[in-house]
């Protein structure tokens, strides 16, 4: 995640470090690279600028360019301006699950990383917080689906809700919400249906089963490789359903990582989690100084 934006970035100030003293055109011409580098990765023109225009004002004063090390007071401002940028959750990974038993609604496209994410998250909860999960599939569009997270949960030690076909997804929200109470469980976990693209049939069903059971998080899992796409299926669920947070999956194989940068200044949503793999333990808390650390190398 983000290695072709920390290698352009690593350039534009390794240049720039070198030099003894800088003036506000040296800044300038920085960061007018570092404006192309955050489009090359996919950060949304508009978050881009603003980010630019933020660095500028207060990389292009006195205090910068008359001090004895000016290069580093920019990557230093450029780093600040990273984590108000990142900026989300004070602690991405407490999900809100008190008052047992918490519905988590997980949401999102076909493909996502929904199921996998499901799989994941409950066995952080169950490995971490020793919360005693139960995980059900809603997608009674897709039977494989059902099965896939009956298997993910016997290989992490999970409990699943039983498959009974025929069932709407309303109705088997709400036999998971009894079966949590009954079985004293802390969380039930909804794995909602996905579709290829967003559609009003998906989104009426996703809005029925919030409103059975009222999560306590709803949380949208997208791929983050499909960049400021991401970003509008993350306006478009949460302009309909309300999401508390993103889930972005397949950062291992995203070089750029633009869906991280413009999350949270787009649509006012904090990323959680980054999905780093296909294995139940990639999974990752998204947290903006390590992140800025990640991307300033
Ligand atoms: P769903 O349709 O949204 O439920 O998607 P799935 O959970 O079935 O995931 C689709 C594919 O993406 C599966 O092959 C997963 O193993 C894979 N996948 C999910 N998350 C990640 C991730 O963070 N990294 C990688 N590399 N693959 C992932």
């Amino acid at each position: 995640m983000f290695e072709n934006l920390s290698e352009r970035l690593s350039g534009v100030f390794d240049r720039l470090t070198k030099q003894g003293s800088l003036s506000e055109e040296d800044v300038k011409t920085a960061l007018r690279e570092v404006r192309v580098a955050l489009l090359e990765a996919d950060v949304s023109l508009p978050v881009a600028r603003d980010f630019v225009k933020k660095v500028q004002s207060q990389a292009t004063g006195q205090a910068v360019t008359k001090s004895v090390t000016p290069g580093q007071q920019v990557v230093k401002i450029v780093h600040d301006a990273l984590i108000e940028v990142l900026r989300g959750e004070d602690d991405p990974g407490a999900l809100k699950i008190d008052n047992p038993p918490a519905p988590v609604l997980m949401v999102g496209l076909q493909g996502g990383g929904k199921t996998t994410t499901t799989g994941k998250l409950a066995k952080r909860l169950k490995d971490r917080e020793g919360k005693k999960v139960l995980m059900a599939s809603l997608d009674v569009y897709r039977p494989a689906a059902m099965e896939q997270l009956a298997v993910l949960g016997t290989q992490i030690g999970v409990d699943t809700l039983p498959i009974v076909p025929g069932q709407k997804p309303v109705d088997i929200a709400k036999r998971a919400k009894q079966q949590a109470s009954l079985g004293g469980y802390d969380v039930y976990m909804l794995d909602t249906a996905g579709r290829l693209q967003i559609d009003q049939v998906l989104m009426q069903e996703v809005e029925d089963v919030r409103d059975a059971v009222n999560p306590r998080e709803t949380l949208l899992v997208v791929d983050g490789l499909t960049g400021q796409v991401a970003v509008e299926v993350a306006e478009e669920f949460d302009a309909k359903i309300g999401i508390s947070g993103v889930v972005l999956t397949r950062m291992d194989g995203d070089g750029r990582g633009g869906a991280a940068l413009s999350m949270r200044a787009v649509t006012g949503k904090p990323i959680r989690f980054v999905g780093l793999g296909e294995k139940m333990d990639a999974l990752e808390t998204f947290e903006p100084e390590r992140i800025a650390g990640r991307i300033l190398g």
